[in-house]
Order: C-alpha cells, then sequence, then structure tokens
C-alpha cells in the first residue's frame, strides 16, 4: 500500500515539474552577473547619447547582422525603414521558434537572457518605440519564467525607462510566427497573416509602424555594437558574414546548437561539429532550413548554408534548423510528413494553400506520385498563396521528385 502512496507522489511531483505551472528553471545568468560583467554599457552608452542611432545603426549594418528568424532581411536597413516613419511607434519580438528543428533562441533565452533584452532594449531606443511586444510561445515556460523575473529586474534597476515591456503568450500556432500573423494575435485576434502592402514597418500593432526583429538577432547587436563590425562580420566563411546558431538534429551522433562560422556547410556541420553520423546510418540527404527549406541531397552538401546561397537550388536556409536525413529515411515518407505539417498548420485564409496542402498530401499517399499533378499543385501554391507557408509548402515535394527520383519509384 505505502508504495502505491509513493508512486503517486513521485508522478505527482514529476507532473509538477515537467508542467507548465511549475517548469524546471536551468542554470542561466543573471542580472547581477551580466551586470558585474558590464552587461547593460552598450544600451548606457546609447541612451546616454555617447553613441547616435546613425552610429549603431551602421555597424550593425556593417557588420552584416540579418534577420536570424529566418528572412534574412538586413537588420540596419529595417530599423531605418521603420526610424523614418513618423511616430508614435511600436516594436514586437517575434520568440515563437515554431519552424520544427529550430529551438537555439530557446537556448540564449534560458542561458543568457540579458544579452537579449539588452539587445531590445538598444532596438527600441533606435525606433523610439513606445512599446515592445514580445511574442513567445507558449511551449517555452521556462523561457517565460526566466523572462517574467529578469524583466522585473531590468526595469527595478531603472534601465528601462524608454519604453514599455510587454510579454505576451503564443497558443501553439505555427502561423503565428509568421509576422504579420503574430501582430494580428497581438492585437487580439485570431492570428491571419495580412496582404502585403503596407509592411508591418508602416502599418504594424494597431496600423503604428513597427519594428519586428528575433530573438537572436537582438540577441548579437550588444555584441556587435561592444565588439565592433569588423569581429562579427569577421567570422564567416566561404565569402558569408557573421556567427550563426545551427540548430542540428536527426541522424548525426551530436545533434545541437552548434554556433560556428556563417556559411559552413552541412558537410562540415556533420563531420566537424557534430561527430558524424549516428551509428549505423549512411548520409543520404538533409533539409538546410527546417520544412519550408526543401531537402537536398548527400552530394550537394557543400554549399555555404547563407541568405541567398541556396535559392538556385530550390532551397532556403531560413531559420538554419538542419535535419540530417539517412540512408534509413525514405524521402517520400519525409516529404509527405512535412506537407502533414503544411496541412495542419495552414490558418485556412486562401485557397491555394487550404486547399493545395490538403490535395497533396492526398496525392502525396498514393502509392506512386502522379508528379506531373504534383508539379502543377506546387507552382499555384508557390505563386497564389498569401504567406510564406502556402509558397514554401511545395518545396519538399519539388525536392523530392528533383533530387530524390530513385524514392519515387
Ligand atoms: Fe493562411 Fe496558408 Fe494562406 Fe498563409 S498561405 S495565409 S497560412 S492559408
Amino acid at each position: 500500500h505505502r508504495h502505491v502512496d509513493h508512486c503517486t507522489t513521485e508522478s505527482a511531483l514529476s507532473v509538477a515539474r515537467s508542467g507548465h505551472l511549475h517548469p524546471e528553471i536551468p542554470p542561466y545568468k543573471n542580472f547581477s552577473t551580466y551586470r558585474a560583467e558590464g552587461g547593460y554599457d552598450v544600451l548606457e552608452s546609447c541612451t546616454s547619447g555617447e553613441r547616435t542611432v546613425e552610429q549603431a545603426i551602421e555597424t550593425l549594418s556593417d557588420g552584416g547582422l540579418r534577420g536570424l528568424g529566418g528572412a534574412g532581411f538586413p537588420t540596419g536597413r529595417k530599423w531605418s525603414f521603420v526610424r523614418a516613419e513618423d511616430g508614435p511607434r511600436l516594436m514586437a519580438v517575434n520568440g515563437d521558434e515554431g519552424e520544427p528543428g529550430t529551438f537555439k533562441d530557446r537556448l540564449y533565452l534560458e542561458t543568457n537572457p540579458h544579452q537579449f533584452i539588452e539587445g531590445m532594449l538598444i532596438a527600441a531606443w533606435a525606433v523610439e518605440a513606445e512599446e515592445v511586444f514580445i511574442y513567445l510561445r507558449d511551449e517555452y515556460p521556462a523561457a517565460r519564467e526566466i523572462l517574467l523575473k529578469e524583466i522585473e529586474a531590468v526595469e527595478k534597476a531603472g534601465l528601462a525607462t524608454h519604453t514599455k515591456i510587454n510579454l505576451r503568450r503564443g497558443a501553439g500556432a505555427y502561423i503565428c510566427g509568421e509576422e504579420s500573423a503574430m501582430i494580428e494575435s497581438i492585437e487580439g485576434k485570431r492570428g491571419l497573416p495580412r496582404h502585403r502592402p503596407p509592411f508591418v514597418s508602416v502599418r504594424g500593432i494597431f496600423d503604428r509602424p513597427t519594428l519586428v526583429n528575433n530573438i537572436e538577432t537582438l540577441y548579437w547587436v550588444p555584441e556587435i555594437l561592444k565588439n565592433g563590425a569588423e569581429w562579427f562580420a569577421s567570422q564567416g566563411k566561404n565569402g558569408c558574414k557573421g556567427i550563426r546558431s545551427y540548430s542540428v538534429s536527426g541522424r548525426v551522433k551530436n545533434p545541437g546548437v552548434k554556433l560556428v562560422e556563417a556559411g559552413t556547410t552541412a558537410r562540415e556541420l556533420i563531420e566537424d561539429h557534430c561527430g558524424g553520423m549516428a551509428g549505423g546510418h549512411a548520409f543520404k540527404g538533409y533539409l538546410p532550413g527546417g520544412p519550408s527549406g526543401g531537402i537536398l541531397p548527400a552530394d550537394m552538401a557543400d554549399i555555404p548554408l547563407d541568405f541567398g546561397q541556396l535559392e538556385k537550388y530550390g532551397a532556403l536556409v531560413g531559420s538554419h534548423a538542419v535535419v540530417i536525413l539517412s540512408d534509413q529515411d525514405d524521402m517520400k515518407d519525409v516529404a509527405l510528413n512535412l506537407l502533414k505539417f503544411f496541412e495542419d498548420e495552414s490558418c485556412g485564409q486562401c485557397t491555394p494553400c487550404r486547399n493545395g496542402t490538403e490535395k497533396a498530401v492526398k496525392l502525396m499517399s498514393q502509392p506512386s506520385w502522379d508528379t506531373d499533378l504534383l508539379e502543377e499543385l506546387s507552382a499555384v501554391m508557390a505563386d497564389a498563396s498569401i504567406c510564406g507557408l502556402g509558397q514554401a509548402a511545395p518545396n519538399p515535394i519539388r525536392s523530392v521528385i528533383k533530387y530524390f527520383p530513385g524514392d519515387l519509384k
């Protein structure tokens, strides 16, 4: 009888530990440690007038910082666009991190949250944002607890007097990582992507000019401003600028976030940073950028994984979520799995995506693919969908037809 009681208590405890109400908080760098190491000095150099907005933007642009949520838009230029609009202006931080295979933002929030918070406050200063809305995915309860506590510490220290910080919870919708759907959600509405133009830099939250940056993008801001543009830019390779956090998963020995040079290749990630392929697996192909980025074969594993490098092969690096696949993976099954994901997550607003993903799943579930029809469907989805979800959804289909004909037999 006592044994049963013991088990009940144990399982209740483990539910409490893993559940939303009592997340397990990992050890991380808190406010006093970060501050003692010179943290927030860069922010103070900005708010005190020692550094101008123009100088800050120039340093970020020279350093080559780009939007690391996946779009890769030059950060300095984005700040300039928003700043050029009439105030009052607002800011949103995209912490939805919903692209499957991506887990870098979580790592930074759970290890060094203040480097991100400092970057966010610098961005708010640069565009003179009256309020900042952090949109955090609800599947990250520990990151939420950490942010609640640490933002309070920053506010108490008087470092956030130039803006008001709001922390918003997502509700598990992939589409709310799309910036205009995220803005709808922040406004309290259903997360449906907006037509563009107008761009969110012109009409964002509550129709005000809005700066939207990803967690990791902001995370690098204090470091670049402190160490200089050259420090960041010179760390890239193969003609690419900067350092990148590749979330590597799949059939490798040591998966995880690999902080390495921008422009690193999939082969280098596997061999130099992941300890090689997992036992019994031979490298067959990879997703360079999560489900939206298509699938490339192993003989194309020497392409630098950076923005602008993969488009000509029908692929995208996006949020740098690299999923390694092996001879034990049937690419038809992989693509079907990805399309089922898009079918589930389509917001349903436009026909090419809502009906296209459903139709694609049906066609791909047949014993043999009607490739002509799938190509035609892919073209319609890519050309006529409102947002990136529907536009990128056919990428895995096209990849399998183009690069893995052997798996279609
Ligand atoms: Fe919604 Fe898909 Fe259309 Fe995007 S492409 S607006 S997710 S239906």
